[in-house]
């Protein structure tokens, strides 16, 4: 996923023109090849309800075993036939003391309807300047990238100073069948990394055509689900009395909304607004500055709070999402039950949420359980605090900055805490600190990833697939320089 944050950012007098994206320097037989690989990629029907990651997966091999990877590196593993997980390896300098790094692209892509596009969703189609298809934003255009910079790395015969892993993998968007998840949990040998850079999150956001930001994630949230469940011996609705199980639920809901919980900065969150404070209008700018102070400024985060994008990235965020109550028209309820989904602060519990709940909706007669993602009620939540932001590691930050600067001198490097959540969550938790970002520039307001007529610039594509090429030998060439 690739969640727009639109903050109001300030264009126009901060940025010269100067940073106008640079048109791609690339040969027009590697700008040909790039192009062939990303129609072939949007082609590939790879949704869940009929489509297929192992058919991705065997195209994107072929190509790479063509271009001179040996086969015993690109290896094609899954639960099910239909939901294969392709991991390329790019052998580094032999000898090398640096542990590989995870290259991390989800190929399953949204549902999407042809009678709600104007052009077929599965049909690679070059229209006003834009690639549109399924998938042109989220995220085979990453894919696309990454495989062009393993093909272009090869046929140069350029050893990196480490393994590079590229894992394109199943079932990020929903399904069954997580590849990441799997792959953790059946081949960790395949993919254990120093860290993980996942082109899935962050990215490079212009306005009126002017690249303003490259957003880095650094950290995620962690989603979670609880059930309220109010229970009552019902009776007869013409004799009411106030122990009524949906009464139960619905003050248990209306103290949920009246009690946001605690303001809490962490290293990635500081670094984001104090970044975004230089990108704002004053009014908002000096409200930032002023909660970064210790202790914060109680009126300057009230008036952020107003804003659901600030407001998630302050506190640990928890929402009635379903509700299901009674039996018949004419009888008292004998059971409530809503739905609270939480987005829960690097650095704390599944299990610390559930009892924070308990705690607010302050109600004994109530029963609250921890629902994990299938579904199953477990009552209690898992103990295990989501992983405190990682350190803002200069083997990742030092050649984004170079590449940066290479491609878009003068662009503002953004860290962000992810609200929602991606495929990091898994290599995150699995103990390997990850890293969100891609070169693929989104106009600000034209984020169309899962909605329809999904498109990208085709200048953006370019440059994106160029910036990845750059950023990966620039990360990996530092004792060679
Ligand atoms: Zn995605």
């Amino acid at each position: 996923m690739r969640l727009g944050k639109a903050l109001g950012l300030l264009a126009a007098t901060l940025f010269a023109t100067h940073l106008q994206a640079q048109q791609a320097a690339m040969d027009p037989a590697t700008r040909q090849l790039a192009r062939d690989v990303f129609k072939q990629l949007i082609e590939i029907d790879s949704t869940d309800s009929i489509g297929s990651t192992t058919a991705v997966a065997e195209a994107m091999r072929k190509r790479l075993l063509d271009a001179g990877f040996p086969a015993a590196d690109l290896i094609i593993l899954g639960p099910n036939p239909r939901k294969g997980n392709l991991v390329a390896r790019l052998r580094g300098r032999p000898g090398s003391t640096l542990k590989p790094v995870l290259l991390l692209c989800h190929t399953d892509v949204v549902e999407a309807k042809r009678e709600d596009w104007t052009t077929d969703p599965f049909v690679f189609t070059e229209k006003d300047g834009f690639f549109y298809g399924r998938g042109t934003q989220d995220m085979k255009d990453s894919d696309a990238a990454m495989v062009m910079a393993f093909l272009r790395m090869k046929r140069e015969n350029y050893v990196p100073d480490r393994d590079l892993i590229l894992a394109l993998t199943a079932d990020e968007e929903g399904g069954k069948s997580n590849g990441v998840d799997w792959l953790l949990k059946n081949h960790p040998d395949l993919i254990q990394a120093d860290f993980v850079i996942n082109p899935d999150a962050g990215g490079l956001t212009t306005k009126n055509g002017k690249p303003i930001l490259l957003g880095v994630e650094a950290t995620e949230k962690l989603y979670a689900d609880y059930h309220v469940t109010a229970t009552n011996p019902g009776g007869h609705s013409s004799l009411p009395t106030h122990d009524n199980a949906i009464y139960h639920v619905a003050d248990a809901l209306s103290h949920l909304e009246k009690s946001p919980f605690p303001f809490e900065l962490n290293e990635v969150t500081r670094a984001e607004l104090t970044t975004r404070a230089a990108l704002v209008e004053p009014q908002q700018a000096k409200d930032i500055r002023a909660i970064l102070r210790t202790p914060p400024d109680l009126a300057a985060m009230q008036r952020l709070s107003a804003s659901p994008v600030y407001n998630a990235t302050m506190r640990t965020t928890c929402v009635a999402t379903m509700m299901s109550a009674g039996h018949a028209p004419n009888a008292l309820p004998g059971r409530a039950q809503a739905n609270i989904n939480c987005r829960i602060l690097p650095g704390h519990s599944q299990e610390e949420v559930r009892q924070d709940l308990i705690r607010i909706f302050a109600d004994p007669t109530l029963t609250v359980d921890y629902v994990d993602n299938s579904g199953t009620v477990l009552g209690k939540g898992s103990d295990r605090a989501a992983a405190p932001p990682p350190p803002l590691n200069e083997a990742v930050f030092k050649p984004l900055r170079e590449t940066v600067k290479k491609m878009w001198p003068g662009l503002t490097i953004l860290p962000e805490m992810e609200t929602g959540a991606s495929d990091s969550i898994y290599t995150i938790a699995a103990g390997m600190p990850s890293y969100g970002f891609n070169g693929m520039a989104i106009e600000e307001g034209d984020e169309r990833a899962h909605g329809r007529d999904e498109r990208l610039g085709i200048e953006s594509y370019y440059a994106g697939v160029e910036f990845q090429y750059l950023y990966l030998k620039a990360m990996t060439s530092s004792r060679q320089k």
